[in-house]
C-alpha cells in the first residue's frame, strides 16, 4: 500500500509539514571531492517513512536517483556476515567507534584492523570479505542483495563510479594499508574498485526508506515479503549503525535521535527503529561531519515528535493477557450428559485458559508466566491460546519452555492452541524437547478441542468417561426422561433407524426440516461457517442425545449443517408422526415437549454463563 496514492493521512501530513519546514534551510554544501557528486541539486529534498508492515509514506523528491555512497556500508557488512559468520568478520574489522571522520585512515596500531565497518577503511576490508570468484560476481551479489532490500532491481551509476575511481586516491591508500597489515590478502586494487562500485549503486529516497524498513522488519522486505538478510545478523548491522553510523557525530546522534542510522556523502540518511519503521531522507547539502543537514534535522524532528528514541520505551507487555477463563466458566462445544456437566462444573476450576495478545518479548511474556505461576497451585490443565499474538521472540519461547517443564514435572498439562503464524515456538519446543516432543505437550488448532481434551481427562479421572462406541437405548435418551415403559413403546414404534458413515452430512444448512434425531451410537457435530468463513463447531452430540429438534417447535429450515464425526446410527422421528401424536396420545406429546423445553433451557443457561465470563 502506498499512502501517497491514498490521499491524505496523519503520518503523511506530518511528513509534508516537516518537508515544508526544512525546505528553506540553506546551510551545508554539496560534496565535491567526487567531481560527479557536485552536479547534485542542493534543493533536492525527499522524505520517506516505511512501516515495518509495509505502508509507505513519501513526500518531496523521493523518486530522484542518487548514489547510495556510504549507506551501502551496513548492507555490505550484513552480506559479509552471512558469507563468513560473525567471528571471521570480527577478526578483520572491529566494532569500536573512532570519533574520526569517515575517510580517516584509522587502523588499530597493533593489528592493522580497521576500527569499524562504517568508516572507509572498515568498509573496504568488509568489501574484501564478500564471497565470489571475482569482482564481477561479488558486485553482482551486492547488487542482488541491495535489490532485495529495496524491493526492486538496482544498478550502478557508471558516471559516478568512474568519477570516484579516477579520484579515489585516498581510498586506494587505505586499500594498500590494509594489504600491508594482511587484512586484505590479495591485490587491494579490485577490492577498492568493488568498493567504489558499491558506493555508486543508484537508489532513490524511497529505496532508502524501504531498505531501512527491511532492517526494521528483521531482514524481510515488508512489501515484497522477501528475505534480504538472515534475521540473526540484523542486530549486528544495527549495532554498528548505532555506534558508528554517523561517523564523528555518532555519539550526539544516538543521544538525541536514538536510532541506528547511516549517512552518505551524496546526501542520504537512513534511520531504523527496530520492529516499527525505517526512514530515508535525501538532501545533498552536508555539514562539516559529512552528514546531510536536512537529513539530520528531519530525523531529529521525527524522533522527537513520534517518540522514536530507542531507549525511551515503556509500557510494553502490560496487557499480554487478553482473557483468562477457567473450565468452570467456559466449556467445549461437546455436549455433556447432566452427570458429566456437574463433574465438569465442579472440577473445571482446575483448567485455566489464557488468551494471549500482542508482541511477546521478555517483559510481556513475564507478565503471563508470573500470573500463571501465582495461581499454579490451582491449575492442572493450562491452555495457552496464541491466536491474538502478533510476534513472539526467543526469550518468550524460552519462558514458555521453562514453564512447560515446570508443569510437566508437577504432573500437570500445558496445551498450546492456535499457534498458526508462530512457527518459531514450535521449532523451539521441538529443539528443546527432542524426540517425541509432540507427546510432551499438546498442540491444538483451536481452543475448543483443547478444552474438550481437558474435560475428557477430568471425566476420566472421575471415572465417568464413556467409550466412543457406547450404544444408547431409548431408556437413555435425554428427551424420554420420565417416560413410562408404555409411552416409550408408543414412540419407539414410530422410530426409523438410520445409519451414516464417518464424515457423511446428516443435515444440510437450509434444508427443510422433516424429522428429529436421537443418537444411538457415534458422535455428530453441528457446524456453521464463522464470520471468517472457516467452519466452526457449535456442538458435538453423542449417544443418548437428540438433535434437529428445534424444527419440531418452529418448523424453520435447518440453521446449521450436521456431520457424522464417526460412524453414526440414529433413531428418527418424523414431524408428521409427532403431530399425529397430539391427537392420539396428547400426554406423550406434552411430555416430549416438556423435555424439549428443559433441554433448550439448559443450553441457554450454559450459553449465558459463558457469555458472562467474557468482559
Ligand atoms: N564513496 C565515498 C568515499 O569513499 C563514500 C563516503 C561517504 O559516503 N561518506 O569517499
Amino acid at each position: 500500500m502506498n499512502a501517497t496514492q491514498e490521499g491524505s493521512s496523519p503520518v503523511l501530513n506530518l511528513l509534508a509539514q516537516l518537508h515544508r519546514d526544512h525546505l528553506a534551510i540553506s546551510e551545508g554544501t554539496v560534496a565535491t571531492y567526487i567531481p560527479e557528486l557536485a552536479k547534485a541539486d542542493p534543493n533536492w529534498f525527499g522524505i520517506c517513512l516505511v512501516t515495518a508492515n509495509g505502508t509507505v509514506y513519501e513526500v518531496g523528491d523521493t523518486r530522484q536517483s542518487f548514489t547510495i555512497q556510504s549507506i551501502s556500508k551496513p548492507f555490505v557488512y550484513g552480506l559479509a556476515l552471512e558469507d563468513n559468520g560473525r567471528a571471521a568478520v570480527l577478526q578483520k574489522v572491529g566494532v569500536e567507534p573512532t570519533g574520526d571522520a569517515f575517510n580517516s585512515i584509522s587502523l588499530d596500531p597493533g593489528t592493522g584492523r580497521p576500527r569499524n565497518p562504517m568508516i572507509n577503511a572498515g568498509a573496504i576490508a568488509t568489501a574484501g570479505l564478500i564471497g565470489g570468484k571475482n569482482r564481477v560476481v561479488k558486485i553482482r551479489r551486492v547488487l542482488e542483495t541491495f535489490g532485495l532490500y529495496a524491493g526492486r532491481e538496482l544498478d550502478i551509476d557508471k558516471a559516478i563510479y568512474q568519477s570516484e575511481s579516477q579520484t579515489g586516491h585516498r581510498n586506494r591508500a587505505i586499500g594498500h594499508m590494509l594489504r600491508n597489515f594482511d587484512i586484505l590478502t590479495d591485490d587491494p586494487a579490485p577490492t577498492v574498485e568493488q568498493y567504489f562500485q558499491q558506493c555508486s549503486i543508484s537508489v532513490t529516497c524511497r529505496d532508502l526508506g524501504m531498505m531501512a524498513a527491511t532492517l526494521a522488519n528483521r531482514g524481510v522486505n515488508p512489501v515484497t515479503g522477501k528475505q534480504a538478510i538472515r534475521g540473526e545478523y540484523v542486530e549486528s548491522i544495527l549495532s554498528v549503525m548505532g555506534s558508528c553510523g554517523m561517523y564523528d557525530f555518532a555519539g550526539e546522534w544516538i543521544y538525541n535521535i536514538g536510532m541506528p542510522a547511516k549517512s552518505g556523502v551524496s546526501g542520504g540518511v537512513i534511520a531504523v527503529l527496530p520492529g516499527q519503521l525505517g526512514i530515508g531522507v535525501f538532501s545533498p547539502p552536508l555539514d562539516a561531519h559529512g552528514n546531510s543537514v536536512r537529513g539530520i534535522r528531519v530525523c531529529d524532528e521525527l524522533s522527537r515528535r513520534l517518540d522514536l528514541h530507542l531507549l525511551n520505551r515503556s509500557g510494553i507487555g502490560r496487557s499480554a493477557i487478553r482473557l483468562k477463563l477457567t473450565g468452570a466458566e467456559i466449556g467445549s462445544s461437546r455436549v455433556r450428559t447432566t452427570q458429566e456437566s456437574k463433574i465438569l462444573r465442579e472440577g473445571g476450576g482446575r483448567t485455566a485458559l489464557y488468551q494471549l495478545q500482542g508482541n511477546l518479548a521478555f517483559a510481556a511474556t513475564e507478565t503471563v508466566t508470573h500470573d500463571i505461576v501465582t495461581g499454579a497451585g490451582g491449575i492442572d490443565f493450562l491452555i495457552l491460546d496464541f491466536k491474538r499474538v502478533l510476534t513472539l521472540n526467543e526469550s518468550a519461547c524460552q519462558l514458555f519452555h521453562l514453564l512447560l517443564r515446570q508443569f510437566h514435572e508437577a504432573g500437570k498439562s500445558v496445551l498450546f492452541a492456535r499457534l498458526g503464524d508462530l512457527p518459531l515456538l514450535r521449532r523451539y519446543m521441538k529443539a528443546k524437547l527432542g524426540v517425541g516432543w509432540e507427546d510432551k505437550f499438546q498442540l491444538f488448532q483451536d481452543t475448543d478441542p483443547a478444552l474438550e481434551w481437558c474435560e475428557n481427562k477430568v471425566l476420566e479421572r472421575a471415572g465417568v468417561g464413556r467409550s466412543a462406541d457406547h450404544c444408547a437405548t431409548p431408556e437413555d435418551y435425554d428427551l424420554l426422561e420420565k417416560f413410562t415403559g408404555e409411552e416409550m413403546g408408543v414412540l419407539v414404534a414410530l422410530f426409523k433407524r438410520r445409519a451414516w458413515k464417518k464424515d457423511e452430512v446428516i443435515i444440510n444448512i437450509g434444508d427443510d426440516a422433516g424429522e428429529m434425531f436421537f443418537v444411538v451410537r457415534g458422535n455428530v457435530s453441528v457446524i456453521i461457517a464463522a464470520a471468517s468463513g472457516t467452519p466452526k463447531r457449535l456442538a458435538t452430540f453423542s449417544a443418548g442425545m437428540a438433535f434437529g429438534e428445534m424444527a419440531i417447535i418452529d418448523r424453520a429450515p435447518r440453521s446449521a449443517t450436521i456431520v457424522a464425526d464417526t460412524a453414526v446410527e440414529c433413531d428418527t422421528l418424523c414431524l408428521e408422526d409427532f403431530e399425529k401424536l397430539g391427537v392420539s396420545q396428547p400426554a406423550i406429546k406434552i411430555k416430549l415437549l416438556e423435555n424439549l423445553s428443559l433441554g433448550l433451557c439448559r443450553k441457554l443457561r450454559k450459553a449465558n454463563r459463558e457469555i458472562s465470563a467474557f468482559d
